[in-house]
């Protein structure tokens, strides 16, 4: 249980981010502005956030000195989800801590996360947990094929996932991915892609991000596309299930639902879930009225969610390493010249293929579709 603190926690209160990479520097842009004191714990010390913060602890995120130290801020959150639980649960004697270090060890572990879900009534792609290479039986894996082996732990960016078709494969797969707990999850034919940012406080006061509809290009979040392309009663009920899930964890913070939109009749299935903002959420920054990152910061501070509601239709594209190579430098002038494009860039020092490095946002008056097609233009003009 987190400690419990006067709330809500007002400026220029000192607030506490467990790591420093792009989402904790974007946090920490969205506290310092609404007068907030931020410290990073990370161990980088090019950490993208630390440039930003008041303060930053480049230190393991086991060192217990560094956890007491970040123990002192009024209040704590996390920008990844691999990060110690137990160290979550340790601070939370301490201090104020959201989301909990419970809630954040469900979300790091795909078997646990898929328990969870079915639990919370929502339905998610057939699967089977796998520990041991037993039990990949020709009768267990055929009803999932062809399918996807993935690692229950430490996967992001579509890292630690293999595809298979056959028992064989799967057992191959496996081994490959060095005997560690997986799920072997049935590949589903998708219509689409959404996912859905959920801010909840408490159970009176929840309030969801409009769903973005999303598109991967090699497992990497390429494009967002907000309002997603899907009829209104469809975003309606991915909301409702975002929030179903969050009230299941009883979850305090910023959650992010992953769905998948399957066939003609838009069944929603679960895929996964993040706690904490998400790429798919940085649309919040430019085209609605409060961001994820805001909205972490106000929840953390027992302050209620703020309006989320879409201000204008748009698209959001992702900077991976790719654009900067092979010479580390990018003409912006095609973004910035633009009046109807809203550039953001980490500061991270090394490009590599793959990278997130930054995103642009492109608003429309007229359509998402036309937002997404000038996305796509100007992506490939960089
Ligand atoms: P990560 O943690 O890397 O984001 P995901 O489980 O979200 O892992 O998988 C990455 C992407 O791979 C998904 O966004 C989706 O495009 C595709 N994918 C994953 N699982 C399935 C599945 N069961 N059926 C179809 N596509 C899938
Ligand atoms: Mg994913």
């Amino acid at each position: 249980m987190t400690k419990a603190k006067k709330l809500p926690i007002l400026p220029p209160a000192m607030l506490g981010i467990l790591g420093g990479g792009q989402l904790g520097r974007m946090f920490t842009v969205a506290a310092k502005q609404m007068g907030y004191g931020v410290t990073v714990l990370d161990p980088d010390p090019h950490a993208p956030a630390a440039a930003l913060a008041d303060k930053h602890i480049c230190a393991p995120f086991d060192d217990l000195g560094a956890l007491a130290d970040l123990s002192t801020c009024a209040a704590i959150t996390t920008e990844f989800e691999n990060v110690n639980a137990q160290a979550m649960r340790a601070l939370a004697s301490e201090t104020r801590v959201c989301p909990s270090g419970d809630c954040v060890e469900i979300t790091q572990n795909r078997i646990q996360e898929k328990a969870w879900i079915a639990k919370a009534g929502l339905k998610t792609a057939p699967y089977l947990p796998v520990t041991r290479a037993e039990e990949l039986t020709d009768e267990a894996v055929e009803p999932l094929l062809p399918g996807v082996l993935k690692t229950a732990m430490l996967g992001y960016d579509g890292k630690g996932q293999i595809r298979v078709s056959t028992p064989e494969e799967a057992r191959t797969a496996f081994e490959k991915l060095g005997k560690v707990p997986c799920v072997l999850e049935k590949m589903l034919n998708l219509h689409s892609e959404i996912s859905v940012i959920v801010c909840r406080l408490n159970n009176q006061q929840v309030k969801c991000f409009p769903p973005a509809e999303n598109r991967h290009e090699d497992g990497i979040l390429a494009y967002s596309i907000v309002p997603a392309r899907l009829p209104d009663e469809v975003q309606q009920r991915a909301q409702a299930m975002a929030c179903q899930l969050a009230d299941a964890l009883n979850y305090i913070g910023v959650l992010a639902v992953e769905i998948f939109v399957i066939g003609a009749d838009h069944e929603l299935i679960v895929n996964e879930m993040a706690p904490r903002p998400h790429n798919s959420g940085h649309y919040t920054l430019d085209a609605c009225a409060s961001s994820q990152f805001e909205q972490q910061v106000r929840i953390m501070c027992g302050l209620p969610p703020a309006d989320t509601r879409l201000l204008s239709c748009c698209s959001m594209a992702n900077l991976l390493g790719d654009v900067w190579l092979p010479d580390g430098k990018v003409n912006w002038q095609p973004l910035l010249q633009r009046p109807d494009v809203h550039l953001h860039l980490y500061g991270k020092k090394d490009a590599r293929p793959g990278r997130k490095m930054g995103h642009f946002t492109v608003l429309s008056g007229q359509s998402a579709d036309i937002a997404f097609m000038l996305a796509h233009k100007l992506q490939r003009q960089l």
